[in-house]
């Protein structure tokens, strides 16, 4: 029994594109290197899934970069190509099942296949006491935050099999751990992140394939904007801070970027948090 396991795990094949050669670059042939990867990161022409594309370009990875409005997608791809980053972009509302099979099979026919995917997408339409939560609310909260990063990675998934493997991210929230006054039904739907990442991870290791989550700390981007623009709730949320800053999102690309690389080959169902020493999990 016990041989017969080890040489299962002798015969299983390295997840897909780490074997690939890897080209140009100084990170060329370093176990960090995405070079010949191909990523697709949902909301990504701003904040984190912005640098997040970043991240994964500076590495070596071809970055599909979308978001709703054409402006901020043109935009975006100017400013990666700029930085010499392999770059294609388009529109995608995630919490559209169009735009989502749309920007899978673009991907797939422009780059000719997929490795990696990083859930990004999250909208927050309401702050107050949960109780006052209307059901439009948690409808919309759910759809884009936790139902289309589910149906993207379905959709995504057949893709990195046929690649014979790749990784999946998704982006959570220290609220995930620690319900944000004012935020209830979005903590709990960044709950719900950290649950869907241990239910993928095991299932898909059979393909080959990761499935990890980053619950960033508060990062200053125009979607946090209401809480580091006023001094009394900055002052208040350095007292839980160890590094008294709000984060960069230049600081959770990295983390995702590494997550998606050979680095982090033996990392599966996990959740990094990156929140500059905030309490929030054992
Ligand atoms: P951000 O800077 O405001 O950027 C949001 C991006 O999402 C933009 O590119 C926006 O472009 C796009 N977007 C919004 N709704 C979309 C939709 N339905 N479909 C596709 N794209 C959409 O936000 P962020 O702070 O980087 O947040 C990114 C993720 O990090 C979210 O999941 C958020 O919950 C999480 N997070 C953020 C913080 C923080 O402090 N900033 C903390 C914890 C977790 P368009 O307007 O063109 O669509």
């Amino acid at each position: 029994m016990l041989r017969c396991l080890v040489s299962r795990c002798l015969l299983t094949n390295p997840v897909a594109g780490q074997t690939r050669k890897m080209s140009g670059g100084s990170l060329a042939g370093s176990q960090s290197s995405l070079a010949g990867k191909v990523a697709i990161v949902t909301a990504s022409t701003d904040g984190i899934g912005l640098a997040a594309a970043q991240a994964l370009g500076q590495r070596g990875a071809h970055v599909v970069v979308s978001s709703r409005r054409q402006s901020n997608v043109d935009k975006a791809v100017a400013l990666l190509q700029s930085e010499k980053i392999q770059v294609t972009g388009t529109t995608c509302n995630v919490g559209n099942s169009e735009d989502r099979a749309r920007l899978v099979n673009m991907t797939v026919e422009q780059c000719g296949g997929v490795d990696i995917f990083v859930s990004n997408a999250a909208v927050n339409p309401f702050f107050g006491n949960i109780m006052d939560s209307t059901e439009a609310v948690w409808d919309k909260i759910l759809d884009v935050n936790v139902k289309s990063a589910f149906l993207m990675t379905q959709l995504v998934v057949p893709h990195l099999e046929k690649r014979g493997g790749g990784s999946v991210v998704f982006v959570s929230s220290v609220a995930g751990y620690q319900p944000m006054q004012a935020l209830g039904p979005y903590s709990v739907s960044k709950t719900a992140l950290l649950g869907l990442t241990r239910a993928l991870a095991p299932e898909l290791a059979q393909s080959h394939i990761r499935v990890n989550c980053v619950a960033p700390g508060v990062i200053k981007t125009p979607f946090s904007q209401a809480l580091w623009q006023d001094e009394d709730i900055v002052d208040e949320f350095k007292k839980q801070l160890s590094i008294k800053r709000f984060g960069k999102p230049e600081e959770i690309g990295g983390v995702i970027a590494f997550l998606c690389s050979k680095d982090a080959s033996y990392i599966t169902g996990e959740t990094i948090t990156v929140t500059g020493g905030m309490s929030c999990r054992l």
